[in-house]
């Protein structure tokens, strides 16, 4: 069988690798967001959460409210994938003490603006 797991080509999503908006952006992770009231799936746009949050936004552990017009209280849980046919990784554990260091111990990869 072939060996070209997408997973092992591109290893999945951790905050590890990319803790905020700009990192996941450079490394063109797809990233969705699901409610967990209605089940509305959205494609999150990077460039554009960017432009709204700042490059510097971390997403991991944020559930904001859906925005479904006929949704009560549901919220956002995101999601993200290194690449077309590799696996989705949950986002809603926060990131810990050990994501936040690596992040600070790294170049920052992201040369746009900010
Ligand atoms: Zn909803």
């Amino acid at each position: 069988m072939s060996t070209k797991n997408p997973d092992v080509v591109v290893p999945p999503p951790s905050p590890l690798t990319a803790l905020t908006l700009a990192e996941m952006h450079v490394r063109r992770w797809e990233v969705k967001a699901t409610c967990n009231r209605c089940g509305i799936k959205l494609r999150a746009n990077l460039p554009s959460m960017i432009r709204t949050f700042g490059p510097d936004a971390v997403w991991w552990g944020q559930t904001p409210r859906c925005p479904g017009l006929e949704c009560e209280s549901g919220v956002l849980h995101y999601a993200a994938r290194a690449l077309r046919g590799g696996s989705w990784v949950s986002m809603t554990q926060p990131p810990g003490e050990l994501e936040q260091t690596a992040y600070r111990n790294r170049q920052r990869a992201y040369p746009g603006p900010r």
